[in-house]
């Protein structure tokens, strides 16, 4: 009787480790072809469940992911793929980009040391985060962009204010002018000094655009920076100096009232409450996980610039600051604010007009971006 009894348990447990090991079997791989290229890759899936998976690492394998980053503390897993970063919830079958949560249809499970995501990702989700890079065929293969060139290409300078919106007024200029002029300048500079570089312009004469149309351009272009450029206002005539922002909530008073000033252009010109409403459910974007992670670039961008307008303006140091602007809250790429001098201020008013003074600010502004690329491309 006894000797019976362990024999089934030893046949029941044979049964069940060789179930496991059908349960999860290598399935078919996915070829990977990348336009304009004889490269190919291969993507190893595995079937859980009959469910197909792939580790995730396999993304870091074909699309050179820049990092994968694993962050227990928020429950996030998040990957960079050409330049854009997806985060993954963890356990979930939730993927967050630019804002918009995208469903999986099953879960990500961590086995092995590794996580694993549903094939839908690779099916459904990529091709619909980069329609444009990534296809997938209906003969199990994937169509994609080459993804090794991942360094600075296209930079967006948004000259403040414009059209109906003069910005800030000095005894004898305004604001959007004097941005306007500054930006010309240095996206002559810039493509001079930055091999390969595109400069584009968020408006390129005296006219009125949004600032969630500002954000929403240089997204469009997926250009690499986004650098908007302003002049301050204070009550106090005798107050001058530059400064440098770059997004988060403002957190002192200071930079609020700063913030406060660039942003009543949604109250004044872009219809009141209501617009000032859909601006802030730009919060949500601020939120998102994926804008987060652009914090630490746009700091360090905006530290570059701003210490590089130091060496040669001799005007007072502002210094760096964090402010919400909206222009800056929708932009997917590091973002910064240069405030160039007071126009309220007599002696500073009349240096950000003078030809000489206007090339010097540009020729920091390269220096900071030049130091900036050296170091993230
Ligand atoms: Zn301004």
């Amino acid at each position: 009787m006894i000797t019976e009894k362990k024999g089934r348990i030893t046949k029941l447990l044979f049964l069940s480790i060789l179930l496991s090991f059908i349960n999860i079997t290598l399935f078919a791989d996915i070829q990977v072809e990348f336009r304009n290229s004889k490269e190919k890759a291969y993507i190893k899936t595995v079937k859980i469940d009959n469910i197909e998976y792939f580790a995730v690492g396999e993304l870091q394998k074909v699309f050179k992911a820049k990092h994968i980053a694993e962050d227990r503390l928020e429950n996030k897993l998040s990957v960079s793929i050409y330049n854009e970063t997806i985060s993954i919830l963890l356990n979930s079958s939730y993927a967050s980009f630019k804002g918009v949560s995208h469903n999986f249809q099953y879960d990500c499970f961590y086995r092995n040391n590794t996580w694993y995501l549903p094939i839908h990702f690779l099916k459904n989700t990529l091709p619909t985060l980069f329609p444009s890079k990534i296809r997938f065929n209906t003969n199990n293969t994937i169509s994609a962009d080459s993804v090794t060139d991942n360094r600075i290409k296209v930079i967006v300078l948004d000259p403040g204010h414009g059209g109906k919106d003069p910005g800030a007024t000095g005894k004898i200029s305004k604001e959007k002018d004097i941005t306007l002029d500054m930006a010309f300048i240095l996206k002559n500079k810039l493509e001079k000094e930055l091999d390969g570089v595109q400069v584009l312009l968020t408006r390129s004469k005296d006219e009125f655009v949004s600032l969630q149309n500002r954000t929403k351009f240089a997204n469009n272009q997926q250009a690499h920076l986004f650098i908007s450029i302003h002049c301050n206002a204070a009550l106090s005539k005798s107050i001058k100096g530059i400064e440098t922002f770059f997004l988060s909530t403002a957190n002192t008073t200071e930079s609020r009232a700063v913030e406060a000033l660039e942003n009543s252009v949604v109250m004044d010109y872009e219809g009141g409450q209501e617009a000032v409403k859909n601006y802030d459910d730009l919060q949500m974007i601020l939120a998102d996980m994926h804008q987060s992670e652009q914090l630490e670039e746009s700091s360090n961008l905006a530290l570059r610039i701003q210490s590089s307008l130091m060496e040669k303006s001799s005007t007072i140091d502002r210094g760096v600051k964090q402010a919400g602007f909206y222009v800056l809250r929708g932009a997917f790429m590091p973002s910064v604010l240069v405030e160039l001098g007071f126009i309220t201020n007599v002696d500073e008013e009349k240096k950000l007009l003078n030809k000489d003074y206007q090339n010097k600010l540009a020729d920091s502004i390269v220096e900071g971006v030049k130091s900036f690329k050296q170091k993230y491309d």
